[in-house]
């Protein structure tokens, strides 16, 4: 059996961290949208009487439709909770929102900002660098949603200062150009550290999946290895017990395998044990049991089954085993199996030794038949 590649090496991880880093994008910056309104409202309270109550009005409102906006799309998003990769749709329209937020802040506080006297010109833009610290803090996961939310906050009154205002005005928009600088850079490596932690996450997931299937499977065939048979066994031969079901059990095992591997060689070999095993799987119904308990050996456990009835199955699958040659490197290899059946009680250690006496029975008294318990004690009698 193939076992699948681990997880790091698939090409949706990329997608699936970046849909990850969205998730947590919606659900951190939630508060960002209150903020906003809360430092819009501080801020008009504050510069009041000193600017045109018209314009303080209009930016206001425009900040209240943006966060009514954004509002709507987080409730949204909580109402509709997209799952997965869904969330990646969901991108554009929050970074659109965003910006219609953050320009409405950057080009309406330039405004006000030319309408101030120096002091609370200086206030206003150290409003703005909170406002663009809070967007590296909420939005550093998307690198060029800091970015641009910072360039529509900060850029157009540090453009102001830098050409048109006083030395200090002039100094600050500098230092302000170089603190935009810094936190974009830090907020690219905060998301390429993040998402490398999301991917070592899915790595690690991955391999713990890949150990526990590898600890239950058998590898060649795909089927459950003994010590699952075993612990899938006990839980089924306990529930059996409890509802007082019959169970029965079936020993597998390839005849003269060897003269098969000495003859085709070990390659065909194994494809003739794969082909006995898609058989048996093939056989089954959904709440039995199978396993390959070593070399060409393998069980079966059949829940509600009486020996009778496990004895006509094993019938059946023996004589479709021997009419099925496998075609394994281009040579058609004819095969036989020989089982041993038993049904008595329900511990599964018992029901498997009296399955191999079967089997031994089986090999025998010729090969190619089945034997049950009921058969064994006949011939012993
Ligand atoms: P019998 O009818 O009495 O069961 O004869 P047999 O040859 O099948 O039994 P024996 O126990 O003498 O040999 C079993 C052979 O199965 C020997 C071993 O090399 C082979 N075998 C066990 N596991 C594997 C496997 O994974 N692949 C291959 N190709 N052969 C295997
Ligand atoms: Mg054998
Ligand atoms: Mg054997």
């Amino acid at each position: 059996m193939d076992f699948p590649p681990p997880q790091d090496d698939e090409p949706g991880l990329a997608a699936r961290v970046r849909a990850d880093q969205l998730h947590l994008l919606y659900e951190q910056s939630y508060p960002a949208v209150f903020i906003s309104l809360i430092v819009a409202l501080l801020l008009c309270q504050l510069i009041w009487s000193e600017v045109r109550h018209d314009l303080l009005v209009g930016w206001l409102a425009t900040i209240c439709l943006g966060t009514i906006m954004r509002f709507g799309l987080f409730w949204l998003h909580r109402r509709r909770r997209p799952a997965g990769l869904e969330i990646l749709d969901w991108e554009t329209r929050y970074a659109v929102t965003l910006m219609f937020t953050t320009l409405a802040w950057g080009l309406g506080v330039l405004l006000i900002v030319r309408e101030s006297s120096l002091v609370y010109r200086l206030i206003e833009f150290t409003i703005l660098l909170g406002m663009s610290a809070g967007a590296f803090l909420h939005y550093s996961a998307r690198p060029y949603m800091v970015a641009g939310s910072m360039a529509s906050v900060l850029l157009p009154t540090t453009v102001w200062f830098l050409f048109g205002g006083l030395p200090v005005e002039t100094g600050l928009g500098v230092a302000a150009l170089f603190y935009m600088i810094v936190l974009v850079r830090a907020s690219a490596a905060l998301s390429a550290a993040q998402s490398e932690n999301f991917k070592l996450t899915y790595r690690l997931s991955a391999a713990k999946q890949r150990a526990e299937m590898m600890a239950h499977t058998d590898e060649l065939t795909g089927l459950e290895n003994r010590r699952a048979f075993f612990e899938h066994g006990q839980t089924l031969a306990a529930y059996c017990e409890r509802n007082q079901l019959p169970l029965s059990v079936a020993m597998i095992d390839a005849d003269h395998f060897k003269q098969i591997n000495d003859q085709f060689g070990h390659s065909v070999g194994d494809a003739v044990l794969r082909a006995l095993a898609d058989q048996l799987k093939g056989s089954l119904r959904k709440s039995d049991v199978c396993g390959r308990m070593g070399g060409e050996e393998f069980a079966m456990l059949l829940p509600d089954t009486t020996l009778a009835e496990a004895q006509a199955l094993a019938e059946r699958f023996c004589k479709s085993y021997a009419a099925t040659p496998v075609l394994g490197a281009g040579v058609g290899v004819s095969n036989t199996v020989s089982i041993g059946v038993a049904s008595d009680g329900y511990d599964l250690d018992h029901l498997l030794h009296c399955a191999d006496e079967a089997l031994y029975l089986a090999k025998a008294t010729g090969r190619n038949r089945v034997v049950s318990g009921a058969n064994e004690a006949l011939a012993l009698a």
